[in-house]
């Protein structure tokens, strides 16, 4: 059988090393170092200006973190992967990429917090511009963007409000007016949802989510498609006349990531790499127990909804089906009476961990207003559709009676 019919699964485990191990270690070796060694000036002069691809120093490139990218790229399709020590670094990089002074980003005011402070706040200090609008109505967006749009950024499901847009609405808009769509996937990874086939031309990740197996540490990812002509891009105009469809990844490979210096670390991108053998069966699990969960959480007379694109009775039921699958992502939210009502609730929880992140192995609960938003004021909060109500659960690998009892303990009030 060749490698390149293998399944996903198949893909992940038997991706080759770009080069033998010595000791034909079965798994990679982590190369914990900064600089590599060369034999001669010419072979250095050759790395050095990208006549050859040998590596130089691990804030640019490193073999552990190569592989971790190669096998990324060779489960996506894409033209190129990048790993970054975070999914803020990977955010952060692609819109140092894309954006310059004068640029506008259209997206929507449903955002994970610190993207919504990195556009708002960081961005805008350096004279680019963020343009909030509705994202599920192809029309504001075509409204909202011009001849200095460098991007339109989403979120596939947003965390909390889980909003769920037409994909393919949206990449007609943007593939029309000529403008790159910038997708973070991280609630719905690679195995279950095929970001390219839904026109996203730049996908980012937090790593740190499911890929780490099991909140093991920080990464990122930034996978470039190579579906993007980057000819119509005012920033990446002049690089894609030399570099084609590759523009985009040549100026982030070539300048932003270098001189940004959040390149993976090796011994994240091992743990990634180790994470991404197990992403599908844990996410199988997760999902099924969310799927699960949800349901009878909606039928509790404590509980006044239940927000889950995987239930029937979501309004983005149908949709999320067309896109993602039977599987949305192991995270729902659900409402409770009150603000008291859901602080008593977190406080009597013993199985369910208080804590943030997402797609731990361990089940975890927020509140997210006065959390993840409790330093934005309440006219952002409401803006950003954040109820004073919610409690968000991101569900890990326990079993689903352990965490229901649990969740139905916490509801009691006494
Ligand atoms: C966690 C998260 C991020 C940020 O990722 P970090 O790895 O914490 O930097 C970005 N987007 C979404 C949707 C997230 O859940």
């Amino acid at each position: 059988m060749q490698k390149d019919d293998l399944s996903f699964e198949g893909k992940i485990l038997h991706t080759p090393y770009a080069k033998d191990d010595v000791y034909g270690a079965l798994s990679m070796p982590v190369y914990q170092n900064a600089a590599f060694e060369f034999d001669s000036a010419e072979a250095m002069e050759a790395a050095f200006t990208g006549k050859s691809t040998e590596h130089t120093y691990s804030r640019i490139t490193n073999p552990t973190v190569q592989y971790f990218e190669d096998r990324v790229k060779v489960i996506t399709g894409a033209l190129s992967v990048t790993a970054l020590n975070s999914g803020m670094a990977a955010i952060s990089n692609v819109f140092f990429t894309l954006a310059q002074s004068g640029s506008n980003i259209v997206t929507s005011r449903h955002l994970f917090g610190n993207t919504y402070s990195f556009f708002a706040s960081t961005l805008a200090a350096f004279g680019v511009e963020v343009r909030f609008c509705d994202l599920t109505s192809p029309d504001e967006v075509e409204a909202h963007i011009d001849a200095n749009t460098c991007a339109v950024f989403l979120e596939i499901i947003t965390n909390p409000q889980m909003e769920v847009t037409d994909l393919a609405a949206l990449s007609a808009i943007t593939k029309q007016n000529g403008v790159p769509l910038v997708a973070d996937t991280t609630i719905v990874p690679f195995c279950a949802f095929k970001a390219a086939d839904f026109g996203i031309n730049i996908e980012v990740v937090s790593g740190t989510k499911y890929i780490s197996g099991g909140a093991t540490g920080l990464g990122g990812l930034i996978i470039d498609y190579g579906n993007f002509n980057w000819l119509s891009s005012p920033k990446l105009h002049t690089t894609a006349k030399e570099f084609g469809t590759a523009a985009f990844t040549s100026k982030l490979r070539k300048e932003i990531h270098r001189n940004l210096g959040a390149y993976m670390t090796p011994h994240a991108a091992y743990m990634q790499t180790l994470g991404l053998e197990t992403l599908t069966i844990r996410y199988e699990r997760a999902t099924n127990t969310c799927l699960k969960l949800a349901t009878k959480l909606e039928k509790l007379p404590e509980v006044e909804s239940v927000n889950y694109t995987g239930l029937p009775s979501n309004k983005y039921h149908a949709l999320s089906l067309s896109q993602f699958g039977d599987r949305p992502g192991a995270m729902f939210t659900f409402n409770l009476a009150s603000r008291e009502a859901c602080f008593h609730f977190m406080n009597k929880l013993n199985v369910v961990r208080r804590a943030t992140n997402l797609f731990d192995n361990k089940t975890l609960a927020i509140h997210p207003a006065s959390t993840i938003f409790g330093t934005f004021t309440p006219e952002v909060r409401k803006e950003m559709n954040i109820s004073d109500k919610t409690i968000r659960i991101s569900v890990g690998l326990e079993d689903v009676e352990d965490l229901f009892n649990d969740i139905k303990n916490a509801l009691k009030i006494i």
